[in-house]
């Protein structure tokens, strides 16, 4: 169903959960949880659109914000319509057509037929998506201030989006045309998470993505599942997830995994899990990334996103002494040797 081979020149880092509404978007590949989306499509053009509003500009670094919320949420105060295929073709009008751009390279294509199967579905959570926006118009700027605060050289540039992903994600970095875009999906959000979603800790862990990222430039051709071993994927998650909880100190670890049972459910069996996934760290293949990466039911006793789970807890060990500036700079090697050192001493200790 889902593909993670990208060979398109848009590929998307997806935060979450994908659900099934993103697998009708012909065009769009993704991989459950921080896989890459790749979107094949013409080169885009610029989508900056009214909405768009500079939050802050520096010499080099520009951040721009591009919110679709409020028009979205425009939809449910004008009842008028008396038809789903009206109602649906008013939001592809309204909310769609003047971004179009985004919608096609996030989401994939949007029709009134495809629009008018999600308005059904999304209905009933507009309630929450309306709490989760009021929270982001409040508090978001502060959020993004707080961490530059701490993280003084993060550099990124680029445009952060709210909207409705079509229930394809909750959030996910990619590149499209050149430019850089930082998405966060309400509708998902409100899904998945519900309207008291942490969304501070959401935030840090993304922003710490792109912050982790702007020292370790991706390499040509390199595929999440194709290239790309096991161990990167790993720390790349847990350490966003240490950085989320560093950075939001009163987050619980249900807060931080985005989940009320990882913790426990990896904990309860630790030693075993430990032996294998040092098995499997150096995979570059499709089937260990998704294994211990994604949210996906499985078979094994591998929890949903354990990955996560073992990369916070060397990166846990390693900020004892270090901190998230100096993290975020290790090496492949030096990163290599640390998730070895923690997983065999875990895979060694007593109990289970
Ligand atoms: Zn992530």
């Amino acid at each position: 169903m889902l593909d993670p081979i990208d060979q398109s020149p848009l590929a998307v880092n997806v935060h979450g959960v994908m659900l099934a509404v993103m697998a009708e978007a012909q065009t769009v590949r993704v991989v459950k949880h921080c896989g890459f989306k790749s979107i094949s499509r013409r080169e885009a053009a610029v989508l900056f659109g009214v909405s768009a509003r500079m939050i802050q500009a520096q010499a080099t670094v520009t951040v721009e914000k591009i919110d679709l919320i409020p028009v979205f949420l425009r939809c449910w105060t004008d009842l008028t319509a008396n038809s789903p295929q009206i109602w649906a073709r008013r939001f592809v009008d309204q909310v769609v057509t003047p971004h179009a751009e985004l919608f096609s390279g996030f989401t994939g294509e949007v029709t009134v037929e495809r629009a008018a199967q999600y308005l059904d579905r999304v209905e009933s959570l507009v309630g929450d998506i309306r709490t989760l926006h009021k929270w982001i118009a409040e508090g978001f700027d502060g959020k993004l201030d707080d961490f530059r605060k701490h993280l003084p050289d993060f550099k990124w540039s680029g445009s952060i989006v709210f909207m409705p992903t079509l229930f394809g994600f909750d959030a996910g970095g990619g590149q499209m045309n050149g430019k850089s875009y930082l998405i966060f999906g309400l509708d998902t959000i409100a899904k998945v998470y519900g309207p008291n979603a942490d969304l501070s800790v959401l935030f840090a862990h993304e922003f710490f993505h792109l912050y982790h990222g702007s020292f370790h430039q991706p390499r040509q051709g390199e595929v999440r599942g194709r290239t790309i071993p096991l161990f990167r994927l790993v720390w790349t998650e847990g350490l966003a997830t240490y950085a989320s909880q560093q950075l939001n100190p009163g987050a619980g670890l249900a807060a931080i995994f985005l989940s009320p049972t990882l913790a426990s459910s990896c904990e309860g069996n630790l030693k075993a899990l430990s032996t294998a996934l040092l098995q499997d760290l150096d995979s570059t293949e499709r089937g260990p990334v998704m294994e211990w990466m994604s949210g996906q039911t499985r078979i094994s006793d591998v929890p949903p996103r354990a990955g996560y789970y073992f990369g916070w807890r060397v990166a846990q060990s390693l900020g004892r002494e270090m901190s998230l500036p100096q993290l975020a700079r290790l090496t492949d090697n030096e990163v290599h040797k640390a998730i070895l050192t923690e997983l065999r001493s875990l895979a060694s200790s007593q109990g289970r």
